[in-house]
């Protein structure tokens, strides 16, 4: 990395620098996000990632976004701690379906003495598919962090949600410093952090303002950036909040892109109710990566089908995949995997 592109990266954004970066017209905005994801990326590139719920719903913790929670009434499944078996078959699926990360989320507030052979068996399962493995299961102490660094979990999830000022109006059970500590433990045990947070709960732009902050002045910026846009679930406390402005959401993604700028940004929950248009402009707002598969933990996903067109009309290809082939062609040729798979009934879909 040249000088110029090193002094790009810092842990010392001041808010009235990053709310300046908020005010700018929004081509200005875009301009400058694509300029500096440029000189760290492929702008044609984008990293795809699968996540499965591998236990959902009765979470003792409060988020207030959050249908997984115990405490509101949202009609969802719950379901035990799947069986180390499946999960590596449903990672074998995404693997197979174009993912190069295969992410596993748990509803706990942290995992358990108990639970901790079957999740460090499910990591070793899926890394040694070759696949990059990705966990979220909660607060973590320090052991744990490095038990799961030793059985090769690649990336630890646990996002900062919204601004430290905010923060309480989402969540009561656990303290902002609570998620500061799990990613320092995270970080030490060498595990790579993957941390961001939902956007459109009710918040202010200073809260917006405030989370890409918190994220930026982390000693080490977040290899991974999930920016998620609420999806409002009836039976939540936030089913009934406002609606974000979609250009605030795109805002959000081009800062993030800008005040890190060699982590990935990743466009998470809420792409569904985002149309082929919108998600274009979030990746030349500076978005790459995102999840795909038919749901997002519980939330609605758009298929892995619909991605791949849209990566095909964008000329988008995926980060690390079929590398051996000509760039314009791997999109065109995902599309026709996923639909050969979809004919074979073999396609991962959680919603059944
Ligand atoms: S976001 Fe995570 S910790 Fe919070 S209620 Fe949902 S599953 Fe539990």
């Amino acid at each position: 990395m040249s000088a110029i592109t090193e002094n790009l990266i810092r842990s010392n954004w001041a808010a009235v620098e990053v709310q300046a970066l908020f005010d700018l017209p929004f081509n200005d905005l875009m301009f400058k996000a694509q300029t500096v994801h440029r000189q760290f990326f492929d702008p044609n590139t984008v990293q795809i990632s699968q996540l499965l719920s591998i236990k959902t719903g009765a979470c003792p913790e409060d988020c207030k976004y959050c249908p997984q929670s115990t405490r509101y009434d949202t009609g969802l499944k719950v379901e035990p701690l799947m069986e180390v078996d499946h999960v590596i078959e449903e990672a074998r699926a995404a693997k197979q379906s174009g993912a190069t990360r295969f992410c596993m989320g748990a509803a706990w507030r942290s995992p358990k003495k108990k639970d901790m052979p079957y999740v460090v068996a499910m990591v070793e399962g899926v890394k040694s598919l070759g696949l990059e493995t990705c966990m979220t299961l909660g607060m973590l102490t320090e052991g744990q962090s490095q038990e799961l660094a030793a059985a090769g979990l690649d990336y630890y999830n646990h996002n900062l949600d919204t601004s430290p000022e905010y923060y309480e109006d989402i969540i009561t059970t656990r303290t902002y410093g609570d998620r500061l500590t799990t990613l320092e433990n995270v970080r030490s045990a060498g595990m790579k952090v993957c941390s961001g947070g939902i956007v459109g709960m009710g918040e202010e732009l200073k809260d917006r303002v405030g989370l890409l902050m918190q994220l930026a002045n982390l000693p080490v910026h977040p290899e991974s950036v999930p920016i998620n846009m609420l999806v409002k679930v009836d039976g939540t406390p936030l089913d009934n909040v406002d609606d974000l402005e979609p250009f605030d959401f795109i805002r959000t993604i081009a800062v993030a892109r800008i005040l890190m700028p060699k982590s990935h940004v990743r466009l998470s929950a809420g792409r569904e109710e985002m149309n082929e248009q919108m998600q274009a402009m979030t990746f030349l707002a500076g978005a790459n990566s995102i999840f795909y598969g038919e749901k997002l933990l519980t939330t609605p996903n758009p298929s892995a089908n619909k991605d791949m067109e849209l990566f095909a009309k964008l000329g988008i290809k995926p980060e690390g995949y079929a590398q051996t082939h000509r760039p314009e062609d791997e999109a065109a040729m995902l599309v026709d995997k996923i639909q050969q798979q979809e004919n074979d009934a073999v396609f991962y879909n959680a919603a059944s």
